[in-house]
């Protein structure tokens, strides 16, 4: 073992010092993209299974990137997160969410992903109440994704965060819920509002009676717990008609639409399955 380790840093220390360049390109290119403004969100519905209307939007980020073209969020989110530019990106995406969501209807919601090392970098209450204040988007329409790894490293400061947030009517979202390790009685400590199921326990239902009896479990003790329940990944009508039999409260994925910019999202579907 202690050779082949051995070997392996020979054999990676030249792709290592063109990595290192890459990378060193790619953050300038990341600071120029946050000066010249070449991140654009995508919207994404959320349907509401009871009242089948649309009920919010997720923003998605991309990167209009002038030289590698539309870059998605897996391509520059890891980078944006080890150089810290993770929270100036968060910043424009959070006003930019804000701002659109001033354009639609009152009654929707407009959900934001935030990364764990915003959490874990303070400061993130404050930053979110200057830009509510600035847009003037009524805080209760807003809503964070949050992935439950965030209370686990920092449970004290996720709390707080949190709670100040909380006092003001933002809403938190459990993101990706179902991939991680906490249990949902541990979840409960924080005041989360919603789950989103995560897409691969939707797919799976095609595939398995067993997965079938652990999404309907999840949805029930949601209820129990009285979290909205989002599932992600709704791709075919039989997904959405399944979900709906056991009463999830909304649906998301390409079946319900495709991210897409705010001009373009079709809040008048409707779907009787
Ligand atoms: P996520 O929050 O779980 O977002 C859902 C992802 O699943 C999106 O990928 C979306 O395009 C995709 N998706 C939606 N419906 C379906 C479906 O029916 N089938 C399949 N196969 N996929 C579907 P996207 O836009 O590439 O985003 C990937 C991840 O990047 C997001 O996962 C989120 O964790 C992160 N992300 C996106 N925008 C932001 C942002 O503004 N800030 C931060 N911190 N993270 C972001
Ligand atoms: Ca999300
Ligand atoms: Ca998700
Ligand atoms: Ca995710």
């Amino acid at each position: 073992a202690k050779n082949s380790g051995r070997n392996n840093w020979v054999f990676y220390k030249p792709d290592m010092g063109e990595y290192l360049i890459q990378r060193r390109e790619m953050e300038k290119e990341f600071r120029e993209a946050l000066s010249e403004g070449q991140f654009q969100l995508v919207y994404q519905p959320r349907y509401d299974i009871k009242t089948s209307r649309i009920a919010a939007v997720e923003a998605l980020v991309r990167w209009q990137h002038p030289r590698l073209g539309l870059l998605m969020p897996d391509q520059f989110i890891p980078l944006a997160e080890e150089t810290g530019l993770i929270i100036d990106m968060s910043d424009r995406v959070l006003e930019k969410a804000c701002l659109d969501g001033l354009r639609l209807a009152p009654d929707l919601k407009i959900s934001v992903n935030i990364s764990a090392v915003e959490f874990n970098t303070g400061g993130l209450a404050k930053r979110v109440k200057a830009i509510l204040q600035k847009t003037g988007l009524e805080p209760s329409r807003l809503e964070l994704e949050i992935t439950e790894n965030v209370t686990l490293s920092n449970p004290d400061t996720t709390l707080e965060t949190m709670t100040q947030l909380k006092e003001i009517g933002v809403r938190f979202l459990i993101d990706d819920f179902g991939t991680g390790y906490s249990a949902l009685s541990y979840l409960k400590r924080f005041p989360f509002d919603g789950i989103k199921l995560d897409k691969s326990f939707v797919f799976a239902m095609e595939e398995s009676d067993n997965a079938k009896i652990i999404v309907e479990n999840i949805i029930g003790l949601g209820k129990a717990y009285s979290l909205a329940i989002t599932a992600e990944g709704v791709e075919t009508a039989e997904q959405l008609k399944r979900l709906k039999e056991y009463q999830c409260d909304e649906a998301q994925g390409y079946f319900i639409g495709r991210p897409v910019a705010l001009d373009k999202v079709d809040f008048n579907v409707e779907f009787g399955v």
